[in-house]
């Protein structure tokens, strides 16, 4: 009997225990009971401006039963944000917005603690509850901007520079941005804080304004309009119709060699092909080669009056705005964004700058093509080359021959297609090919700026 009476009582006692780790694996396992810490995330990069909100999210899955923000800075502790969401949600997205008094803080440094709990029983009921810490230093001061000094001005296709200073504590970034959105790097230059920047004026765009942009980590911006004295330049309009032999011989020769005019018999198809979509293409090559600019500090910028071509007569301008038409209908259009230099066949075509060769390839419409750079976003360009005597990377010094005149690429007769470039936007090159306009729009401006630095 005795051995029965325990035999039961040790039976019952199995029982209980199996269903105590049975419940402790139920509740162990359940989602109900699930142990995970609410997931905080404060979007940051530890500046805080107090000015703009800061973005926090909280997330978990078995839902959020309570949230809190804290500030705390020298003076104490501030509630920023508390909430008891009503409804089980898994993720909030909240927006924390600086408190009115704390703009005037003396603090450089401050902490947002944030404390979430979730809704799991896990935790006797409690739930599982996050705690994040988050350090921000506090900037609530804009950068300082000054222009130093500027071109006088500048003209549709043409090119101009400004220098000025920007100081601040967490400086983040400095550019220059024209109204069609257009971002011009800036260089540092001559001694900390300042900077310089050559700039242009798209032919493509009928109006511009300039202005200069400067943010630091916390947000805070700074902006200041160059004030450049804009003239707008009327460049020549031609009607060019198109001729039968033209279209049968150098488009047709060309149509060959595009994949995008395989297939293509018409030729006035073909001839818009090739004046709209390859040009595009050669082009945005020829944009995204010119956009580099070198960052490192420069103390001048000195350029020589670009003359490529001895004895070289211009034959077609910069900003040509050529109508194409044929038998009265209007086919196609382009512009002209270089300017065309003949001498004898395959005359010799002299850098009379040193620079840095960027591109010596084949480019479509315009031939063989070398690129040179000069520094601070200046490029020269050299199209339709029946040969290229210099290769990718060579340090060309002033007055090396680096190419031939020809044909290559779109071009009727043998002559030097020379474009010049400001940060990946062609410009007119009679201002870079004129002594005076360099001294006038460049040196002065440099030297002045200097002076006025020197005494700063
Ligand atoms: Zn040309």
């Amino acid at each position: 009997m005795k051995n029965n009476n325990n035999n039961k009582s040790s039976f019952l006692g199995l029982t209980v225990i199996l269903f105590m780790i049975a419940g402790a694996l139920y509740i162990y396992f359940s989602a109900t009971f699930e142990r995970e810490l609410p997931k905080i995330t404060l979007e940051n990069n530890g500046f805080w401006n107090l000015k703009e909100p800061l973005n926090l999210s909280i997330s978990d899955d078995s839902g959020l039963k309570e949230y809190k923000v804290i500030l705390k800075t020298k003076e104490g502790e501030t509630d920023l944000e508390y909430e008891k969401p009503i409804t089980v949600e898994k993720l909030l997205n909240i927006t924390i917005k600086p408190p009115r008094s704390t703009y005037i803080t003396k603090d450089k440094e401050i902490e947002l603690i944030v404390t979430a709990i979730d809704r799991s029983k896990w935790n006797f009921l409690k739930g599982n509850s996050a705690i994040e810490i988050v350090k921000l230093k506090i900037d609530n001061k804009k950068p300082q901007l000054n222009i130093i000094g500027n071109s006088y001005k500048i003209s549709r296709g043409g090119s101009a520079l400004v220098i000025f200073k920007v100081t601040d504590e967490n400086l983040e970034s400095v550019f220059i941005e024209s109204e069609s959105e257009k971002i011009f790097k800036a260089v540092p230059f001559y001694k900390e804080n300042y900077y310089i920047s050559l700039i242009a004026w798209s032919i493509l765009e009928k109006n511009f304004k300039a202005t200069i942009v400067t943010k630091d980590k916390a947000g805070n911006i700074a902006k200041s309009y160059i004030p450049y004295y804009l003239q707008n330049k009327d460049y020549r309009l031609s009607k060019i119709n198109l001729k039968e032999n033209f279209l049968k011989g150098k488009i047709a020769d060309l149509a060959e060699e595009f994949e995008e005019t395989q297939g293509v018999e018409n030729s006035l198809e073909r001839f818009k092909i090739i004046n709209e979509n390859i040009r595009a293409k050669n082009e945005r090559l020829i944009h995204e080669v010119t956009s580099e600019v070198p960052s490192e500090m420069i103390s001048d910028f000195k350029v020589n009056s670009l003359y490529p071509l001895k004895n070289g007569q211009v034959v077609a301008h910069f900003g040509d705005h050529r109508k194409y038409y044929y038998d009265g209908n209007f086919i196609s259009e382009a512009y002209h964004v270089g300017i065309d230099m003949a001498s004898h066949s395959m005359a010799s075509i002299v850098s009379n700058n040193s620079g840095k060769v960027v591109y010596t390839d084949y480019n479509g419409l315009y031939g063989n093509m070398p690129i040179i750079s000069h520094g601070l976003g200046l490029y020269t360009l050299y199209g339709h080359c029946s040969s290229v005597d210099i290769a990718r990377g060579d340090l060309v010094s002033s007055n090396s021959p680096i190419a031939k005149t020809g044909k290559s690429g779109y071009a009727m007769g043998d002559h030097l297609h020379f474009g010049v470039l400001v940060q990946g936007v062609e410009v007119r090159p009679q201002e870079w090919m004129d002594k005076k306009w360099i001294q006038l729009n460049i040196y002065d401006i440099i030297k002045s700026a200097k002076k006025i630095i020197d005494r700063d």
